[in-house]
Protein backbone atom coordinates (compact mmCIF):
# COMPACT_ATOMS: atom_id res chain seq x y z
CA UNK A 1 0.00 0.00 0.00
CA UNK A 2 1.07 3.17 -0.90
CA UNK A 3 -0.07 6.58 0.95
CA UNK A 4 1.14 9.67 -0.38
CA UNK A 5 1.18 12.94 2.29
CA UNK A 6 1.27 16.15 0.67
CA UNK A 7 0.65 19.69 2.17
CA UNK A 8 2.07 23.24 2.70
CA UNK A 9 5.26 23.45 5.22
CA UNK A 10 4.30 23.54 9.29
CA UNK A 11 0.77 21.69 7.88
CA UNK A 12 0.98 18.92 10.02
CA UNK A 13 2.26 16.48 7.73
CA UNK A 14 5.58 15.16 8.87
CA UNK A 15 4.44 14.42 12.11
CA UNK A 16 1.09 12.62 10.34
CA UNK A 17 3.15 10.77 8.06
CA UNK A 18 5.43 9.11 10.72
CA UNK A 19 2.48 8.43 12.38
CA UNK A 20 0.45 6.49 9.84
CA UNK A 21 4.07 4.69 8.72
CA UNK A 22 3.99 3.60 12.32
CA UNK A 23 0.22 2.75 12.43
CA UNK A 24 0.53 0.78 8.98
CA UNK A 25 4.06 -0.71 9.55
CA UNK A 26 5.04 0.72 6.38
CA UNK A 27 8.91 2.49 5.55
CA UNK A 28 8.57 6.17 5.50
CA UNK A 29 10.39 8.54 3.27
CA UNK A 30 10.56 12.72 4.48
CA UNK A 31 10.80 13.88 0.78
CA UNK A 32 11.76 17.36 1.26
CA UNK A 33 14.76 15.95 3.18
CA UNK A 34 16.07 15.48 -0.11
CA UNK A 35 15.33 19.04 -1.19
CA UNK A 36 17.54 20.16 1.68
CA UNK A 37 20.07 18.19 0.98
CA UNK A 38 20.63 19.71 -1.96
CA UNK A 39 19.98 23.04 -0.74
CA UNK A 40 22.85 22.26 2.08
CA UNK A 41 25.00 21.25 -0.70
CA UNK A 42 24.41 24.06 -2.74
CA UNK A 43 25.36 26.22 0.03
CA UNK A 44 28.40 24.63 0.90
CA UNK A 45 29.42 24.49 -2.79
CA UNK A 46 29.25 28.82 -2.69
CA UNK A 47 25.97 28.24 -5.87
CA UNK A 48 23.46 30.08 -6.73
CA UNK A 49 20.55 28.74 -5.72
CA UNK A 50 18.28 30.34 -8.47
CA UNK A 51 20.65 29.08 -11.32
CA UNK A 52 19.64 25.87 -12.27
CA UNK A 53 22.80 24.55 -13.05
CA UNK A 54 24.55 25.10 -9.80
CA UNK A 55 21.23 23.57 -7.95
CA UNK A 56 21.74 20.73 -10.32
CA UNK A 57 25.50 20.43 -9.40
CA UNK A 58 24.25 20.04 -5.45
CA UNK A 59 22.30 17.13 -6.36
CA UNK A 60 24.94 14.82 -5.76
CA UNK A 61 25.10 14.32 -2.00
CA UNK A 62 26.02 11.24 -0.03
CA UNK A 63 23.21 9.39 1.74
CA UNK A 64 24.44 9.81 4.99
CA UNK A 65 23.84 14.03 4.78
CA UNK A 66 19.67 12.84 5.01
CA UNK A 67 20.37 12.26 8.66
CA UNK A 68 21.87 16.30 9.23
CA UNK A 69 19.85 17.74 12.05
CA UNK A 70 21.15 21.30 10.46
CA UNK A 71 19.21 20.17 7.85
CA UNK A 72 15.96 21.37 9.54
CA UNK A 73 16.86 25.07 9.80
CA UNK A 74 14.44 27.27 8.62
CA UNK A 75 17.68 28.91 6.18
CA UNK A 76 18.30 24.96 4.88
CA UNK A 77 14.13 24.94 4.46
CA UNK A 78 14.28 28.40 1.83
CA UNK A 79 17.42 27.47 0.36
CA UNK A 80 15.36 23.79 -0.76
CA UNK A 81 12.24 25.86 -1.52
CA UNK A 82 14.55 27.93 -4.30
CA UNK A 83 16.35 24.68 -5.65
CA UNK A 84 13.29 22.71 -5.74
CA UNK A 85 11.75 24.95 -8.64
CA UNK A 86 13.86 24.30 -11.36
CA UNK A 87 12.64 21.01 -13.40
CA UNK A 88 16.41 19.46 -13.92
CA UNK A 89 16.34 19.18 -9.99
CA UNK A 90 13.36 17.31 -9.75
CA UNK A 91 13.84 14.72 -12.66
CA UNK A 92 17.77 14.38 -10.51
CA UNK A 93 15.51 13.03 -7.42
CA UNK A 94 12.97 11.54 -9.54
CA UNK A 95 14.07 8.00 -9.61
CA UNK A 96 14.73 8.00 -5.62
CA UNK A 97 10.99 8.91 -4.80
CA UNK A 98 9.61 6.58 -7.59
CA UNK A 99 11.73 3.40 -6.61
CA UNK A 100 11.10 3.93 -2.71
CA UNK A 101 7.30 4.36 -3.15
CA UNK A 102 7.08 1.27 -5.59
CA UNK A 103 8.98 -1.44 -2.82
CA UNK A 104 7.25 -4.31 -2.17
CA UNK A 105 4.65 -3.58 0.77
CA UNK A 106 4.24 -0.33 0.01
CA UNK A 107 5.52 3.17 1.74
CA UNK A 108 4.12 6.28 3.07
CA UNK A 109 5.89 9.29 1.19
CA UNK A 110 5.38 13.35 2.21
CA UNK A 111 6.42 16.12 0.43
CA UNK A 112 4.21 18.37 -1.85
CA UNK A 113 3.76 16.41 -5.50
CA UNK A 114 3.73 12.73 -3.66
CA UNK A 115 0.16 12.28 -5.06
CA UNK A 116 0.18 14.28 -8.17
CA UNK A 117 3.94 13.20 -9.76
CA UNK A 118 5.93 10.52 -7.57
CA UNK A 119 3.04 7.83 -6.76
CA UNK A 120 -0.37 9.05 -8.74
CA UNK A 121 -1.45 6.01 -8.15
CA UNK A 122 -1.28 5.72 -4.78
CA UNK A 123 -3.89 3.72 -2.43
CA UNK A 124 -4.80 6.80 -0.35
CA UNK A 125 -3.58 10.49 -0.82
CA UNK A 126 -4.06 12.90 1.87
CA UNK A 127 -3.81 16.99 1.17
CA UNK A 128 -3.27 18.20 5.12
CA UNK A 129 -3.29 22.00 5.09
CA UNK A 130 -3.58 25.00 7.64
CA UNK A 131 -3.92 28.50 8.14
CA UNK A 132 -0.44 30.33 8.14
CA UNK A 133 -1.31 31.91 11.55
CA UNK A 134 -1.64 28.32 13.24
CA UNK A 135 1.59 27.08 10.92
CA UNK A 136 3.60 30.40 11.71
CA UNK A 137 2.77 29.71 15.36
CA UNK A 138 3.49 26.01 15.72
CA UNK A 139 6.98 26.62 14.01
CA UNK A 140 7.61 29.65 16.61
CA UNK A 141 6.75 27.45 19.33
CA UNK A 142 8.94 24.60 18.04
CA UNK A 143 11.96 26.78 17.91
CA UNK A 144 11.58 28.32 21.03
CA UNK A 145 11.29 24.54 22.53
CA UNK A 146 14.59 24.31 20.48
CA UNK A 147 16.10 27.44 22.03
CA UNK A 148 16.21 29.06 18.64
CA UNK A 149 16.12 32.86 18.48
CA UNK A 150 12.82 33.33 17.15
CA UNK A 151 10.20 36.09 15.47
CA UNK A 152 6.68 35.00 14.64
CA UNK A 153 6.17 37.64 11.91
CA UNK A 154 9.38 36.94 10.39
CA UNK A 155 8.13 33.12 10.25
CA UNK A 156 4.66 33.66 9.25
CA UNK A 157 6.31 35.85 6.19
CA UNK A 158 8.66 33.22 5.50
CA UNK A 159 5.56 30.52 5.48
CA UNK A 160 3.94 32.81 2.87
CA UNK A 161 6.70 33.23 0.79
CA UNK A 162 7.35 29.62 0.65
CA UNK A 163 3.59 28.98 0.10
CA UNK A 164 3.31 31.26 -2.72
CA UNK A 165 7.01 30.02 -4.51
CA UNK A 166 5.46 26.15 -3.67
CA UNK A 167 2.18 26.73 -5.05
CA UNK A 168 3.27 29.16 -8.47
CA UNK A 169 6.60 27.17 -9.93
CA UNK A 170 5.70 25.62 -12.87
CA UNK A 171 7.42 22.04 -12.13
CA UNK A 172 5.22 20.44 -10.12
CA UNK A 173 3.22 22.93 -8.51
CA UNK A 174 1.83 22.21 -4.32
CA UNK A 175 -1.47 21.56 -5.52
CA UNK A 176 -4.03 18.61 -4.18
CA UNK A 177 -4.10 15.56 -6.74
CA UNK A 178 -7.95 15.62 -7.81
CA UNK A 179 -8.69 12.14 -5.68
CA UNK A 180 -6.85 13.64 -2.79
CA UNK A 181 -8.83 13.79 1.02
CA UNK A 182 -8.40 17.22 2.27
CA UNK A 183 -7.25 17.61 6.12
CA UNK A 184 -7.25 21.09 7.70
CA UNK A 185 -5.41 20.70 10.90
CA UNK A 186 -5.56 24.53 11.74
CA UNK A 187 -8.00 23.12 15.19
CA UNK A 188 -7.04 20.05 15.80
CA UNK A 189 -4.51 18.55 18.39
CA UNK A 190 -1.95 16.38 17.19
CA UNK A 191 -3.67 12.86 18.49
CA UNK A 192 -7.05 14.00 16.26
CA UNK A 193 -5.03 14.75 13.27
CA UNK A 194 -3.95 11.35 13.37
CA UNK A 195 -6.90 9.33 14.13
CA UNK A 196 -8.86 11.91 10.72
CA UNK A 197 -5.55 11.29 8.87
CA UNK A 198 -5.83 7.00 9.82
CA UNK A 199 -9.90 7.13 9.38
CA UNK A 200 -9.48 8.76 5.75
CA UNK A 201 -6.66 6.31 4.45
CA UNK A 202 -9.13 2.80 6.33
CA UNK A 203 -11.76 4.46 4.25
CA UNK A 204 -9.97 4.79 0.78
CA UNK A 205 -8.24 1.34 1.58
CA UNK A 206 -11.70 -0.15 2.02
CA UNK A 207 -13.55 1.66 -1.35
CA UNK A 208 -10.52 0.54 -3.30
CA UNK A 209 -11.17 -3.27 -1.92
CA UNK A 210 -14.74 -2.92 -2.59
CA UNK A 211 -14.77 -1.73 -6.26
CA UNK A 212 -11.34 -4.32 -7.35
CA UNK A 213 -11.93 -7.28 -4.85
CA UNK A 214 -8.77 -9.35 -5.99
O1 LIG B 1 8.81 19.66 3.51
P1 LIG B 1 9.98 20.58 3.68
O2 LIG B 1 9.63 21.91 4.31
O3 LIG B 1 11.14 19.93 4.35
O4 LIG B 1 10.47 20.90 2.18
C1 LIG B 1 11.39 21.91 1.90
C2 LIG B 1 11.12 22.46 0.52
O5 LIG B 1 11.39 21.46 -0.46
C3 LIG B 1 9.67 22.89 0.28
O6 LIG B 1 9.41 24.26 0.58
C4 LIG B 1 9.46 22.62 -1.19
O7 LIG B 1 9.77 23.77 -1.95
C5 LIG B 1 10.47 21.54 -1.54
N1 LIG B 1 9.84 20.24 -1.75
C6 LIG B 1 9.34 19.97 -3.02
N2 LIG B 1 8.80 18.75 -3.29
C7 LIG B 1 8.74 17.80 -2.34
C8 LIG B 1 9.23 18.05 -1.04
C9 LIG B 1 9.76 19.31 -0.78
O8 LIG B 1 9.37 20.83 -3.89
N3 LIG B 1 8.24 16.60 -2.66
Amino acid sequence: MIIAVDGPTASGKGTISRQLAQHYRLPFLDTGLLYRAVGWTLRAQGGNADDASDALAACRFHSDLLADPGLRSEEVGGLASRVSVHPAVRNALDKRQKDFANQPGGAVLDGRDIGTVIAPDADAKLFVIAKPEARALRRFSEMKSRGEPAVYEDILADILRRDERDQNRAAAPLKPAEDADLLDTSDLTIRIAVQQAIALVDARISRRVDIDPT
